[in-house]
């Protein structure tokens, strides 16, 4: 691929970027071309911990080889066949998809937005279905600073500025209430006509690793359901193993309706998402109603699977949860010896650190920036909030290792 071949440095891959690609994100200034287990490595060669994990897609860590292999053999004999003919290899992921989680049935989708969207449609005809709610007046339930992804529909409810601005008009029908607040949800459900469903993320992480009140999300889904109202997980990135739990609701024993998974299924190799539910909410889809060309194809359904096998096979979520317990001890610790750091919080291994600075300072731009000349890589999520989420593979020296970087690099300002 003579093409790709020419990049010789990162500023000459930076300027790339900045000239034919849109400027839809800024990136911390590191261009990676190699990934293998807890690590990545730049152009340079430098070496990295990864403490990002693509934003929890990463889990099993980087190119991790079943994974990849169940890729490559799938990709070798047969790729697409689109969902207008069956294919010999997503019944038998959804059967296992659907064990796994303790659901009759799964919507395979590819991005993790795409099966927010897919899950809102599910909740919708439900309603005017099975709940009996009159046509076009179905209400969803959502959070302040929710983080669902970037559709037009989905940026109708969310608070971020950036994501919203002028790129209106928006989808109604979404009534927004604090998070990790049980009267407004109660509050909502006794005074709203027509509410159809909660969406909820169990730990707020694009908004800075906010985690709610134990009892919360039990209590959230027992309300739901005396008001016969969906409760609607999106775990898209809390969970495959991530929180210390396969999926972040297990730590309160919650079965949601409808459960939304993204990233982690496919270990980062491959789009993969995937919208669950009982039948008595999915069979409200029929033929034609609902559908992606790639959602379900024999590659996404192979990678998935052993993607999946090897969080069981790994213990991951056992791992995260070890991990995070010591992340978070030694991180405290810290924290009352230095001011910049005002809290570590977080659930396994994703936590994030709040830095004492005022939200639109750059303090914490900047220490991601020493943290990668130390050689971790981190981001920070609003403004003054550094997350800390590297892949679940991490053994104890390597966690430790971290640990000492996160410190020398902050007692450094
Ligand atoms: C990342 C994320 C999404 C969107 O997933 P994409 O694959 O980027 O579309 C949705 N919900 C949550 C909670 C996420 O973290």
């Amino acid at each position: 691929m003579a093409v790709l071949d020419q990049l010789t440095s990162s500023q000459e891959a930076i300027d790339l970027e900045n000239k034919y690609g849109a400027h839809n994100y800024h990136p911390l200034p590191v261009v990676l071309n190699k990934g293998e287990g807890v690590f990545v490595w730049d152009v340079e060669g430098k070496k990295y911990y990864d403490f990002l994990s693509a934003y929890s897609a990463v889990n099993q860590g980087h190119c991790h080889p079943k994974i990849v292999d169940a890729m490559i053999q799938q990709a070798q004999t047969l790729a697409l066949t689109s969902r207008a003919f069956y294919n010999d290899v997503l019944g038998g992921y959804e059967k296992y998809v659907t064990e796994y989680f303790g659901f009759d049935k799964v919507l395979p989708m590819n991005t993790g937005a795409e099966a927010v969207e897919t899950a809102i449609k599910l909740c919708r005809k439900w309603a005017y279905e099975v709940k009996g709610i009159e046509e076009n007046e179905a209400n969803i339930i959502v959070c302040e600073n929710n983080f669902h992804g970037r559709t037009t529909t989905i940026i109708s409810f969310s608070n971020d500025e950036d994501a919203r601005k002028n790129f209106g008009p928006f989808t109604s029908g979404f009534i927004k209430i604090e998070y990790d607040n049980l009267v407004a949800l109660e509050e909502t459900l006794e005074t709203t006509k027509n509410v159809a469903g909660f969406l909820v993320e169990p730990i707020q992480g694009e908004a800075g690793v906010y985690v709610p009140s134990e009892g919360y999300l039990t209590k959230a889904k027992a309300l739901c359901k005396k008001h016969n109202v969906l409760f609607i997980a999106d775990e898209v990135q809390t969970g495959i193993a991530r929180t210390g739990k396969l999926l972040a609701v297990n730590h309160e024993n919650v079965h949601p309706d409808i459960l939304i998974l993204g990233k982690a299924i496919s270990g980062g190799v491959y789009p993969v998402s995937a919208v669950l539910a009982n039948n008595k909410i999915m069979n409200v889809i029929k033929p034609g109603q609902h559908g992606s060309t790639f959602g379900g194809n024999p590659i996404a359904a192979s990678v998935a699977v052993a993607a999946l096998e090897v969080v069981k096979d790994e213990n991951l979520a056992d791992n995260a949860e070890y991990l995070g317990q010591i992340f978070r001890k030694e991180i405290s610790t810290f924290a009352e010896t230095n001011s910049l750091v005002k809290l570590v919080r977080g659930k396994g291994l994703l936590n994030a650190i709040l830095i004492n600075d005022t939200e639109d300072s750059s303090t914490a731009w900047d220490i991601c920036i020493k943290l990668r000349d130390n050689g971790l890589l981190a981001k920070p999520t609003h403004g003054n909030i550094i997350r800390f989420a590297p892949p679940l593979v991490m053994n104890e020296e390597q966690l430790m290792d971290c640990i000492a970087i996160i410190k020398n690099t902050i007692n450094e300002f």
